[in-house]
């Protein structure tokens, strides 16, 4: 890849050798010339910028203002050469030490609640599929058994198996923090605040963080036609998986996965500011309007056709046409976020089905069984 000439990249580097929490260089360049020695992002690479010239950086974070552009060249391939997907490589009473390399508050101040996109550098030492998840051990002592460490929390993970950086060595988490309200002076309570949560969003760069995994198959990418349909709905961090597929699908030249399907994203957030990742799905909008859809509930903004909130479940009503003759022609329906996001969609999945003559029941355990149902709701 000699040569990238986009509308915009934005590149993070540090010079190469230096700690990745120190020294970065954060700019935004129109064009990025590669060698093709230095392309692969660990190799050095000597980059002019509007103040000077930068010697021996690595890229650390590259990202890409224009989709429509060449995709972005992903290494090593070998993570494309398994048929099986890692499971449990580290485990609760082995997990492995990563650092922590950026934590970025990713909502708008209006957005109740905060979400931040977490970057742990594994080394390329826990690989792992789109669509799983990491286990994270936070310190301290568990509260319900002295002396043990606390229980592993799980996160899907929120990138490719190659990263943000392109490399194969990092993993990105979507984390939302647990906090408490008292339920009758409405303040916050810190001290019954999510313990895990709260210790990623306060994590920062350089920090060692005890993970495990990767865990899970149900949300797997399936990957044997590359024509499929995927419509995925998502409550809040639910996304996360979805970051990761869509990136895989339109960010990332990966020479073995070229997809033509139709991928179909239903989000479901209180307001604009709560958006997760927005402009990374606009972008595709833009530049594959025949592969990508993008639908929002906004439930504190919008209204649903009964004058109620707006949530996934009153878009997939929307849609439910389109959706259940997909269903028909084998696509495959992904959700993911709170439990609580699951009695709605099934009640009004069973209306629909109703009204259409069909039985939801019997739908349901055909989806069941041709594996095109994944959940994986917490
Ligand atoms: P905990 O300390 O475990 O507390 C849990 C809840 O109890 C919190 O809301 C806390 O405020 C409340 N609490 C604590 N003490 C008290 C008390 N005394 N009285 C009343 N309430 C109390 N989460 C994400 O943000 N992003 C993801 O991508 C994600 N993916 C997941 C994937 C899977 C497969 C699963 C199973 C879960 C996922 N989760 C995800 C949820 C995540 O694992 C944690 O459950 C979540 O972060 C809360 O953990 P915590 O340690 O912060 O809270």
């Amino acid at each position: 890849m000699p040569h990238l000439a986009l509308s915009q990249v934005s590149l993070t580097t540090v010079p190469v050798g230096s700690d990745l929490s120190l020294r970065r260089s954060v700019f935004k360049a129109q064009s990025v010339n590669f060698s093709d020695r230095s392309w692969a992002p660990v190799l050095p690479l000597d980059l002019k910028t509007k103040s000077g010239r930068l010697r021996n950086q690595r890229i650390v974070c590259m990202s890409v203002q224009q989709a429509s552009a060449p995709k972005v060249a992903v290494s090593p391939l070998e993570l494309e050469n398994a048929t099986d997907p890692p499971l449990n490589t580290y485990k609760p009473k082995d997990p492995y030490t990563a650092t922590i390399v950026s934590v970025e508050r990713i909502v708008g101040p209006r957005a109740p609640g905060e979400t931040c996109h977490i970057v742990i550098d594994h080394g390329g030492n826990v690989p792992y599929w789109e669509g799983q998840s990491y286990g994270v051990i936070p310190p301290g002592e568990n509260p319900k058994k002295p002396g043990a460490p606390q229980n592993v929390r799980l996160y899907s993970i929120a990138s490719t198996r190659y990263g943000d950086y392109f490399d194969g060595k990092t993993t990105s988490l979507c984390v939302r923090r647990a906090v408490y309200y008292d339920p009758e002076t409405g303040k916050e309570d810190p001290s019954k605040n999510g313990v895990c949560s709260n210790y990623l969003c306060n994590s920062k760069p350089g920090d060692k963080i005890k993970i495990t995994g990767p865990a899970g198959k149900i949300m797997l990418l399936p990957e044997d036609n590359p024509n499929a349909t995927h419509i995925m709905i998502a409550t809040g961090t639910g996304v996360a998986p979805y970051r990761g597929y869509l990136r895989r699908m339109f960010m990332e030249a990966v020479p073995t996965f070229k997809f033509g399907g139709l991928a179909w994203l239903f989000l479901g957030v209180a307001n604009n500011d709560s958006l997760l990742y927005d402009e990374e799905f606009t972008k595709y909008l833009k530049d594959y309007p025949d592969n990508f859809r993008y639908d929002l509930a906004l439930s504190r903004e919008q209204k649903n056709k009964r004058g109620g909130k707006m949530y996934v479940q009153d878009k997939i009503e929307e849609y439910s046409d389109e959706i259940f003759k997909l269903l028909d022609d084998g696509a495959h329906i992904y959700f993911c976020g709170l439990k609580g996001m699951m009695p709605g969609i099934q009640e009004t999945l069973k209306r629909v089905a109703q009204e259409r003559g069909e039985s939801w029941e019997e739908k349901l355990s055909q989806l069941k069984k041709n594996k095109q149902w994944h959940v994986e709701v917490y």
